[in-house]
């Protein structure tokens, strides 16, 4: 349930909304948008701040029809700015360019690609430094040192790193030196990482898991903000469908879809969403015209010696001639990258 106030509102009206809402064993998340306070009531039976809608502040008490709160649109009108790094905002009108390999493989290949996406007007440096693979016999990442390069290469081109973190011990490593922690498809339902997610005071890029729907999705997201961190965003990575001429089907609707229902910035990963680097570029371009607040994609010097996912990975030329095209799309539906 909801407390929508009146305008007119005062910080002490507020105050005493949040205070009778404690009184009653409930939590208050108050959300101060451009138009009007919205007051997010969270608790097992919520129905008892129906009374407070007798309060002179209180215009209107509505129910949230939604089994996420925190992360719904109802309990945060406004859209959600999310901050990496110094320079990064997701969610304004900037779309954040996130590129770099799938995962850090040597000094070399890490720089070239950083030096690539600093070159393509890019902000976000990727790379695995654990990696979640399929199989446990293939490439499991260089970890630590993984953690060590990605750190040299942002010093060096002036990039954020994102790089995801497997489990709880990952994540404290991870969170020391990363501006932002990926949270990966396979760990989308891992509750107790979430939940330590929700903990820490860095964002979170929360992917989509391989066969989640938006509401196991959000829902996701609602264990990390519950926690108290209400830095997320979202990223549509593909689901898995019938269809086998792609590695995953890309829910491009998903952008729109999440855009009504919450208030969190959403990205789009067209090379795990596609697997092949032929198909990354349209969706790329399709993804900022769908209104993606960023799209994150595997690049890497030399694709066919890559040790994950290389058939899905641009060369840095490819990548760099499609970051030009991703302006241009965004610059016409009035956002810039
Ligand atoms: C990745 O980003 O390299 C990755 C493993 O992604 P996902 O979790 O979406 O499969
Ligand atoms: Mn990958």
């Amino acid at each position: 349930m909801i407390l929508i106030l009146r305008t007119d509102a005062g910080e002490e009206e507020i105050a005493e909304v949040v205070r009778r809402l404690e009184a009653e064993g409930l939590r208050a998340h108050v959300s101060r948008g451009v138009e009007r306070t919205v007051v997010g009531v969270l608790g097992h039976d919520t129905e008892r701040a129906y009374a407070l809608a007798a309060l002179p502040q209180v215009e209107q008490a509505v129910p949230v029809k939604h089994p996420y709160k925190l992360a719904s649109r109802e309990f945060h009108p406004d859209d959600t700015l999310v901050r990496v790094g110094e320079h990064v905002v997701f969610g304004g009108q900037q779309v954040v360019l996130m590129a770099g390999p799938c995962a850090v493989e040597s000094e070399e290949q890490l720089m070239a690609a950083a030096e690539s996406v600093a070159r393509a007007g890019g902000t976000v440096l990727r790379g695995g430094a654990f990696k979640p693979r399929t199989s446990p016999y293939s490439f499991q990442g260089l970890g630590l040192k993984g953690l060590e390069l990605l750190d040299q290469a942002r010093r060096r081109y002036g990039l954020a790193i994102v790089t995801e973190a497997m489990d709880e011990e990952g994540l404290r490593a991870v969170a020391e030196v990363a501006d932002m922690v990926q949270i990966g498809a396979r760990n989308m339902q891992n509750f107790s990482l979430l939940r330590a997610c929700g903990r820490i005071d860095k964002p979170i890029l929360l992917k989509r898991g391989l066969s989640a729907t938006i509401e196991e999705w959000l829902l996701a997201a609602e264990y990390i903000m519950a926690g108290g961190n209400h830095q997320v965003v979202l990223c549509e990575r593909g689901i898995r469908t019938y269809e086998t001429k792609t590695r995953n089907t890309l829910d491009l609707s998903a952008v729109p879809v999440i855009q009504h229902l919450s208030h969190l910035p959403i990205v789009v990963d067209p090379s795990h969403g596609t697997g092949s680097w032929q198909y990354v570029g349209p969706m790329a371009r399709a993804g900022v015209a769908a209104g993606a607040d960023g799209v994150i994609m595997e690049i890497h010097p030399n694709p066919s010696e890559a040790l994950s996912d290389g058939p899905q990975s641009l060369n840095l030329p490819t990548f760099e001639r499609l970051a030009a095209e991703l302006k241009a799309v965004a610059q016409a539906i009035g956002r810039y990258i």
